[in-house]
């Protein structure tokens, strides 16, 4: 055996359950990935999600990660490539795939003694500032979710979740309390797919006079063909995110869209973010790192690749109770990768 593996699952809680447009979250199991060779530890995570149809369960990626465990640990983890093309090619969820990934590059950070973001020689004073979530929710609930992010840290950004159940009229009452409640700060949305062309297009022009900066995602996975009507008519940069997981999705999109929203989760870990980084560049397009309902772990990770974002959305782990990992910090709005080798996570002393 040339590289050890374990992996464990854990339960993470929501300090404030969020409810998006396709349904209420209140806690995850999750997975880490524990790989050592040369004596150096690597550590990933995977972490559930559904879009559509399209679900990784829990489950799902510890079943698949059992599977192709025995014939990882035959490779040495500077055989990263040909890591990848075997996890491609069992067709593992991406999740799966994304913990491993993040493992080797941890590995490999700790293997030259140097933070991801430095290996890679980007700049650690060219992150912009993180936007933190406000579900789905009544006015005031949306305004008491306003007033204790702003208790719990120096927040420069709101992002706003649409696509009500209720409809547009509850989507307009919810995000005008948001404005009233936090009139300096800056405003994002994203509809998780929840409206249709009218709605959107309707949604993007108040949303414009209301001065939010970007919408996200207006209609729902499959209806790509129509974006380019609410494109044409909306005031404000489309991104993508439930549309795009991977590079290859990124040109049939490309009249579309403004920009894409980057997780881990849906690319299958760093390497193909990078990917989708250069490919959405090369388009002219602009670019966010997102998450799901991932801990610590999986946002540092993401967070080596930040100086990269215009945009960065890696709140998931600030609304958790039970974090079992350290490392991102958050300074004056900003959420910072450490200066220790390979992702600079650690996991807490009193989870072990
Ligand atoms: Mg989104």
């Amino acid at each position: 055996m040339t590289m050890h593996i374990d992996m464990e699952t854990f339960t993470v809680n929501k300090r404030f359950p969020l409810t998006i447009s396709r349904g209420i979250t209140t806690h995850t199991e999750n997975i880490w990935v524990k790989i050592e060779a040369d004596g150096i530890e690597g550590w990933g995570e995977a972490s559930p999600f559904g879009v559509g149809n399209h679900r990784q369960s829990t489950a799902m990626i510890q079943n698949s990660l059992q599977q192709i465990i025995p014939t990882l640990q035959s490779f040495h983890p500077l055989q990263h490539e040909q890591i990848e093309q075997a996890l491609l090619r069992a067709k593992l969820p991406s999740s799966a795939i994304a913990a491993v990934d993040m493992a080797l590059y941890d590995w490999l950070g700790k293997k030259v003694g140097l933070p991801l973001w430095q290996m890679w020689g980007l700049n650690r004073n060219a992150i912009a500032p993180i936007s933190v979530t406000i579900g789905i929710s009544s006015p005031e609930t949306a305004r008491e979710r306003v007033r204790n992010w702003l208790q719990f840290a120096d927040i420069k950004i709101l992002k706003v979740k649409l696509g009500s159940p209720d409809g547009i009229t509850a989507d307009r009452i919810m995000v005008q309390a948001v404005r009233e409640e936090a009139p300096t700060l800056e405003l994002y949305v994203d509809a998780n797919g929840g409206w249709n062309v009218e709605d959107a297009i309707f949604m993007c022009r108040w949303l414009a006079d209301l001065g939010v900066k970007y919408v996200e995602q207006p209609l729902s996975r499959g209806e790509e063909q129509n974006l380019n009507q609410v494109k044409k008519s909306s005031p404000l940069p489309i991104f993508v995110d439930e549309s795009c997981f991977r590079s290859q999705d990124i040109s049939p999109l490309v009249n579309y869209i403004d920009g894409v929203n980057i997780k881990l989760m849906k690319s299958g870990g760093l390497t193909e973010a990078i990917r989708i980084v250069h490919t959405a560049r090369a388009h002219g397009l602009q670019v966010m790192f997102g998450c799901y309902s991932d801990s610590t772990l999986a946002n540092t990770a993401a967070l080596q690749l930040s100086p990269l974002a215009d945009y960065l959305d890696l709140d998931s782990h600030l609304n958790l109770i039970d974090d079992p990992f350290t490392g991102a910090t958050l300074e004056q709005g900003i959420l910072l990768p450490t200066h220790l080798p390979g992702l600079g996570v650690e996991q807490r002393a009193s989870v072990t």
